[in-house]
C-alpha cells in the first residue's frame, strides 16, 4: 500500500454495497458493466420525475410521462385464461377511475392489495379498449413515512430485463443508490480536483456533487452536482490529451528535414499548375516548422471540401524525399487511392521519382514487386489503402505518412502506421470535412492543428436547391439543359448498411428509370456501385472520365475524394437519409471546375422537422465549418464523421453536442497545469497524477473482464 496509489473506496465491489451481495454483483456487472462502488454511482440517473406532485385521473392523457396518483382500490379481479390471465384492479380518486394492470406475479400482487387503503400509483399511462390503464405500475401504500421520503427530483435509472426481475429496475437501482450514499457518510471519497481549482471554477465536492446528482435537494443544487462532474470528466480527457502531446514532444525524436531540395523545389517552380492559395502556404509553413524542429509531427490538417489539402499533402511528402526519406499516403477507398495516385503521377510527371499505389486488389506479381521496391528504397512514394497496414509491407526508411480522411481509420490504425519505422515518421493527418472545434478539441486534442479556410480562387459558390417527387420532371429538364452545355452529371443513392438489399433494388429502379428518361444514344449512364468488382468499378469510371457518359448513377463508393472538373452538376437522391457533413462532402464533388455548379436534394414530401433544417442548411449555405456545427447541434457527437471513435471517451454526463464552453474551460483549466508542470511531479498536482492512474487501472482491469 505505501508506495502504491492509495486505493480509493469508489473501487471497493460492488458486492458489498447493502443489498448486492455476489449474485447481483454478477448480474450487475454483466448487464451494466458495474464492477465497483464508482460504476455504480457513475450509473447517474437520465432523468428525475416529481413525485410530490399527484396528478387527478381525470387529468389524465395517454401521452403522459409516468404520473402519479393517489387513491384507493375499488375492486380486484383475475381475469382470462392462461397467457390471457391477469390482475385488475380497479383504482379511483375522486375524480375517476382507472384499471391497474399485471399480467404477471398476479399471485403475488393480489394478497397484497386491499380495498381501501389509500395508495400512490405510479406509472403511465395507456389505453385499451377505450379505457385507461396503468400496466405494472409502482404502488405503495400512503405512509408518512412514505410521503416524507417522496422528492421533487427522483432518478430514474436505466436497467435491463434481467435487472428486472430480480428486483434491479429503477427503483432496486435507486434503492441501492441511496444505500451506497448512506454507506459513504461515513468515509471520505477523495477528491479529484484541487481545491484552488474547485474555487476557481467554483465547483462543489465530489463527494457532494455525488450525493446531489442521486439524490438532490433541489434543482440549483442538481445543476451544480451535473456542472461539477461533468467538468471533471471533460478536464480529465484534456489533461490526459495535453499530457500525452507533452510526453511526445519531450521524449519522442522526430527525424529532422533540415533540406529543402531537388523535388520540393523543382516541383513548386516548374510543376505546380497554380498559384498556392495563401492558406495552403501558411500551413505549408507550419508544416516545415514541424519537420525541422527535432520533433515527431503530428499534425491535424482541417479544410472545406475541395480546399486543396491533397496538394498540401504532396508538397510535405516531397519534402521528406528530398532529406532521403520515403513517404506513403493512406486513403480510406480503394477509388480515393487510385485517384490520388493519378493525381500525383499527373502533377509529378517530368521529374524523377518512383511511386507506387498499394491495395487490397493489387495483383500479387505486382504486390511482391511493390513490397520489395519499398523494402529496398527505390519507391519513394507509396499511396494505398488499409493494405498499407499489413505487416508484410516494409519500408526502407519511412520519414512521413499521411492519412486522408482520418474519420474512416481508428486510432489504432494511426498507430500501426506510425509503427513501421522504428523511430515513429512524422504524421499528418487529414480531415474529410470541417469538424467543430469542441470535438476537434477532444478527439484530436493532442494533435496540433492546421486550418485551411479558404478557397482556390475562381470557384463559383455552389447553388444548391431542394426539391421533392412533383418537381422530377422540371430537375430532368434542368439535367438534360446542363448536358447540352457539355457538362456531366452525378446521381447518388444512398447506400445504409441495414436496409442493403432495398438500397440496391432503389439503386436499380432509379438506373432503369433514367435510361427511359434518358434514351441512349443521345444519352450515356456509368453506373458505380459496391457490389461491383473493382475492374468493373474502374471502367465505368473511366468511361466517365473520358466524358463517354454524361451521368453517373453511383451509390455513396464516390462520396469521398473523387475529382472531375467537369462534373458539375449533383443529385442526391433520398437525400433526407444523409446526414449534414455526408451531405457536404458529395456536393464537394461538383464546384472544381470554372463552371457553374449545381446540387440538387431530392427528398420525400413528406419530411421530420431534422430533416428539413438539414436541407434547409445545406440550401443556406456552402461553408463546411458552420455545417459542422449545425451538424453537432442537431445529431450529437455521437454520429458525427469524424468522430468513430467517440465511444472510446465514455462520457456519461457531458455532452459534446451542449457542453462545448465546458470543454473549452476544462481545457484552459488542464492545459494551465501542463504548462507549469508537465509531468504532474510537483506536490500539489499528485492529486490529478493520482486519479489518471486509478482511470488507467480501471481501463486495464476493464479489458482484462470484458
Ligand atoms: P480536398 O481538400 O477536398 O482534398 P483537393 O485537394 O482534392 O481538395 O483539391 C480540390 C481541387 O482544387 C483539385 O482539383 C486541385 O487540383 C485544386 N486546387 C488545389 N489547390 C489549388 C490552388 N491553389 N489553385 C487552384 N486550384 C487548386
Ligand atoms: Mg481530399
Amino acid at each position: 500500500m505505501k508506495d502504491n496509489v492509495m486505493a480509493s473506496v469508489l473501487d471497493t465491489p460492488v458486492e458489498y454495497v447493502k443489498g448486492v451481495g455476489p449474485a447481483r454483483a454478477d448480474l450487475l456487472k454483466k448487464e451494466l458493466g458495474i464492477y465497483t462502488f464508482g460504476d455504480l454511482l457513475t450509473h447517474y440517473p437520465f432523468r428525475y420525475v416529481d413525485r410530490t406532485r399527484f396528478y387527478k385521473i381525470s387529468e389524465i392523457t395517454e401521452d403522459m410521462p409516468y404520473v402519479q396518483l393517489r387513491g384507493t382500490i375499488e375492486h380486484i379481479e383475475i381475469a382470462g385464461q392462461k397467457k390471457g390471465k391477469r390482475l385488475i384492479a380497479l383504482f379511483k380518486d375522486g375524480s375517476g377511475t382507472v384499471e391497474l394492470v399485471w399480467f404477471q406475479g398476479q399471485q403475488w400482487m393480489a394478497e397484497r392489495l386491499k380495498t381501501g387503503v389509500e395508495y400512490v400509483v405510479f406509472g403511465k399511462a395507456s389505453v385499451f379498449n377505450g379505457r385507461l390503464n396503468f400496466a405494472h405500475p409502482e404502488i405503495d401504500p400512503v405512509t408518512p413515512e412514505f410521503l416524507q421520503q417522496q422528492s421533487s427530483f427522483e432518478g430514474v435509472y436505466s436497467s435491463t430485463e434481467k435487472l428486472k426481475l430480480r428486483w434491479l429496475g429503477s427503483d432496486g437501482i435507486r434503492k441501492l443508490q441511496r444505500h451506497l450514499v448512506q454507506q459513504l457518510n461515513h468515509t471520505q471519497i477523495q477528491e479529484t480536483l484541487a481545491p484552488s481549482l474547485l474555487k476557481q471554477y467554483q465547483l462543489i465536492s465530489n463527494t457532494e456533487a455525488l450525493k446531489q446528482i442521486h439524490f438532490p435537494d433541489s434543482q440549483l443544487m442538481l445543476e451544480k452536482a451535473k456542472l461539477r462532474l461533468k467538468f471533471e470528466e471533460l478536464f480529465f480527457i484534456q489533461l490526459r490529451l495535453l499530457r500525452l502531446k507533452g510526453f511526445r514532444l519531450q521524449h519522442s525524436k522526430g527525424f529532422v528535414f533540415h533540406k529543402v531540395g531537388d523535388y520540393f523545389n523543382s516541383f513548386f517552380h516548374q510543376h505546380l499548375p497554380f498559384q498556392l492559395t495563401g492558406a495552403q502556404k501558411r500551413v505549408l509553413k507550419e508544416i516545415h516548422q514541424d519537420l525541422k524542429s527535432g520533433k515527431q509531427m503530428n499534425r491535424l490538417l482541417q479544410g472545406d471540401v475541395g480546399s486543396g489539402k491533397t496538394l498540401v499533402a504532396l508538397m510535405s511528402m516531397l519534402l521528406a524525399l528530398d532529406n532521403g526519406y520515403q513517404a506513403c499516403l493512406m486513403a480510406p477507398t480503394e477509388i480515393l487511392a487510385r485517384q490520388h495516385f493519378a493525381t500525383f503521377s499527373e502533377l509529378l510527371k517530368g521529374i524523377d521519382l518512383k511511386s507506387a499505389v498499394l491495395t487490397g486488389s493489387s495483383k500479387t506479381k505486382e504486390r511482391n514487386h511493390i513490397l520489395k521496391g519499398l523494402s529496398e528504397g527505390n519507391i519513394k512514394i507509396v499511396i494505398g489503402t488499409h493494405a498499407l497496414l499489413e505487416d508484410k509491407v516494409k519500408f526502407h526508411n519511412l520519414g512521413m505518412a499521411v492519412i486522408d480522411e482520418q474519420h474512416r481509420f481508428g486510432v489504432e490504425q494511426r498507430a500501426r502506421l506510425q509503427a513501421k519505422n522504428t523511430n515513429p515518421p512524422h504524421m499528418l493527418i487529414m480531415t474529410a470535412t470541417p469538424i467543430p472545434r469542441t470535438l476537434a478539441m477532444t478527439f484530436y486534442g493532442d494533435l496540433d492543428t492546421s486550418v485551411i479556410d479558404e478557397m482556390p480562387p475562381g470557384r463559383k459558390p455552389i447553388k444548391t436547391h431542394h426539391y421533392t417527387e412533383s418537381a422530377r420532371l422540371k430537375v430532368i429538364g434542368f439535367l438534360k439543359q446542363q448536358i447540352a452545355l457539355g457538362r456531366q452529371v452525378y446521381i447518388v443513392y444512398p447506400l445504409i448498411q441495414e436496409s442493403e438489399k432495398m438500397d440496391y433494388q432503389n439503386l436499380q429502379m432509379g438506373y432503369d428509370q433514367l435510361i427511359l428518361d434518358f434514351p441512349a444514344p443521345t444519352y450515356q449512364v456509368s453506373i458505380v456501385h459496391g457490389k461491383l468488382s473493382n475492374d468493373q468499378k474502374e471502367r465505368e469510371m473511366q468511361r466517365f472520365i473520358k466524358g463517354e457518359t454524361q451521368l453517373m448513377v453511383a451509390t455513396t463508393v464516390i462520396e469521398v475524394g473523387v475529382n472531375i472538373p467537369n462534373a458539375s452538376v449533383m443529385v442526391i437522391e433520398s437525400a433526407e437519409r444523409f446526414g449534414l457533413s455526408q451531405l457536404h462532402q458529395l456536393r464537394g464533388r461538383v464546384g472544381r471546375g470554372a463552371e457553374q455548379s449545381y446540387c440538387i436534394l431530392m427528398t420525400g414530401y413528406k419530411l421530420g422537422a431534422e430533416s428539413r433544417q438539414r436541407m434547409q442548411t445545406m440550401v443556406n449555405t456552402n461553408d463546411g465549418f458552420e455545417i459542422s456545427e449545425v451538424d453537432l447541434r442537431l445529431r450529437g457527437p455521437g454520429d458525427i464523421e469524424g468522430t468513430a471513435q467517440s465511444g472510446m471517451l465514455n462520457l456519461k454526463l457531458a455532452d459534446l453536442s451542449k457542453d462545448g464552453q465546458l470543454v473549452q474551460l476544462a481545457r484552459q483549466a488542464a492545459g494551465e497545469i501542463i504548462k507549469s508542470d508537465e509531468d504532474l511531479s510537483r506536490e500539489e498536482n499528485n492529486i490529478y497524477k493520482k486519479e489518471l492512474h486509478r482511470q488507467d487501472k480501471n481501463r486495464t482491469n476493464w479489458s482484462k473482464i470484458a
